[in-house]
């Protein structure tokens, strides 16, 4: 597992690759970066822009003591794994001297730059960078409001309602039906609904045999179908049924009192009802005047600076990335390089356009898992997907082979949480 970025490594790394803003530390070194949001984006760009400019004011706003990480969640979900491991402190990061301060961030003023705190602190910013992650669009799923979760959780932010789905999997009787509805794209990782489905489906199989899993789809394509689609016809024929848009799979209302799915011809009835819902940029996004009509945040290509506020920055599941997938890895990816370029603004210089990979590991079953690489041109204009280069997982693969990605996406998880949070 590699060890934690340190500033030689980081630096090193950085400077291979002919991107390292070579400012001067007199320039930067009175500017304040104020960073919301402690997750996969914010620690990591926190924590880099530390790293290239020590004597920069780098604050972290974050309300939770312990981030909760969602990759690896549908693991604890599907009984192969303890939400325990799925926890991470800021003692790391704190430790590369960001200042860490543990509380909401209630509202953000871009004209006269100041951002303040949940009990009325406020923090001056020379630039900000907003990392809040995903708010679900209440509203948007007819019966979906604010108290349905907690009799059809969504456990799409990782922590109590990852263990209360877990929980209601395991009180349910053999012989019970789960429901899991999935939106129109975009969302925050857009395989994970369908690995998710493996692992329950997994669970199924193994504890109550008897039980099945339907999954009801807004959409007939998604990420890496025809892998998920082979291994579910080989491994839970009898557990897991998909239904696309084609096949009348999308949700137009649920009911939280009789646990039932309406799609346009059909009602289901579920015994546990996992309610992925349509999602958005996190509130502090719309405080701060970043979102625009469809609830995410439309940023410049290269600079992550968002188009309707200057020196506010957007990374991670908030900005409007695509074809970049709303992925840790990205978001990860993303706090780097948005680090490189804020430092390069304040020392006047012009920004670089760069190209970023992903990477998105999703479990089929206990120890299989299958793969998707793309590589993205962040220009100056847009983001394109680089043809020829990127893959995925093959089809008719041996066991081995999924085995083998397995183990490379707990490698994974190890790397990137060492390195965003270690
Ligand atoms: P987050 O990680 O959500 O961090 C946002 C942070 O902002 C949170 O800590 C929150 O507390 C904080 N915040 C919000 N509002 C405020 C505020 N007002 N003030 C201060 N702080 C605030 N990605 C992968 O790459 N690989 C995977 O295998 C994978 N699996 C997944 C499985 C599931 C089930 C799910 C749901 C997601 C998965 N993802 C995966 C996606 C990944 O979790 C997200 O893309 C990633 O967390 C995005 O990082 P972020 O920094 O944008 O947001």
């Amino acid at each position: 597992m590699p060890s934690a970025m340190t500033r030689r490594g980081l630096i090193a790394g950085l400077s291979a690759t002919g991107v390292l803003p070579l400012f001067s530390e007199a320039q930067a070194g009175s500017a304040r970066i104020v960073v919301i949001g402690g997750g996969f984006g914010g620690a990591t760009a926190a924590r880099t822009m530390k790293a290239l400019a020590p004597r920069l004011s780098v604050t972290l706003v974050e309300p939770r003591e312990t981030y909760v990480a969602c990759p690896f969640s549908n693991l604890v979900i599907g009984g192969m794994r303890e939400i325990m491991d799925q926890g991470f402190r800021y003692n790391g990061v704190a430790a590369t001297g960001v200042e860490v301060i543990r509380a909401r961030a209630d509202a953000v003023d871009p004209t006269t730059q100041i951002v303040t705190l949940e009990g009325g602190e406020t923090l001056s910013y020379d630039r900000l960078i907003l990392s809040p992650g995903v708010d679900i669009r209440w509203g948007a799923l007819d019966g979906y409001g604010r108290t349905a979760i907690r009799r059809m959780p969504h456990a799409w932010k990782a922590g109590a309602q990852t263990v209360l789905l877990r929980q209601q999997l395991r009180e349910m009787e053999d012989g019970g039906t789960v429901v899991m509805s999935v939106p129109p794209a975009p969302y925050r990782c857009p395989p994970g609904p369908y690995e998710r489905a493996s692992l329950i489906a997994n669970y199924l199989k193994r504890e109550k045999p008897r039980s099945k899993l339907v999954v009801l789809d807004a959409k007939e394509g998604f990420s890496k179908k025809p892998l998920f689609l082979e291994a579910w016809s080989e491994r839970y024929p009898d557990h897991l049924e998909w239904r696309g848009a084609a096949d009348d799979g999308r949700v137009s209302r649920v009911d939280p009192e009789t646990l039932t799915f309406e799609t346009d011809f059909d009602t289901v009835q579920a015994d546990v009802a996992n309610v992925i819902p349509p999602q958005k940029a996190s509130q502090i996004a719309d405080w701060a005047g970043v979102t625009d009509a469809t609830g995410w945040c439309p940023v410049d290509p290269v600079t992550f600076e968002s188009t309707r506020q200057p020196n506010i920055h957007v990374i991670g599941d908030a900005a409007i990335m695509a074809p970049m997938p709303k992925s840790a890895f990205a978001a990860n990816a993303q706090g780097k390089v948005c680090a490189i370029q804020v430092a390069r603004l304040l020392a006047g210089q012009a920004p670089q356009p760069t190209v970023l990979a992903n990477t998105c590991y999703s479990y089929v079953g206990a120890e299989a898992a299958v793969s998707v690489v793309g590589v993205y041109r962040l220009g100056e204009t847009a983001i394109s997907e680089v043809s020829d280069a990127g893959g995925i997982s093959p089809l008719a693969a041996a066991p081995a082979i999924r085995q083998a990605e397995a183990a490379q996406a707990n490698h994974w998880f190890g790397a990137i949480t060492s390195e965003t949070f270690g």
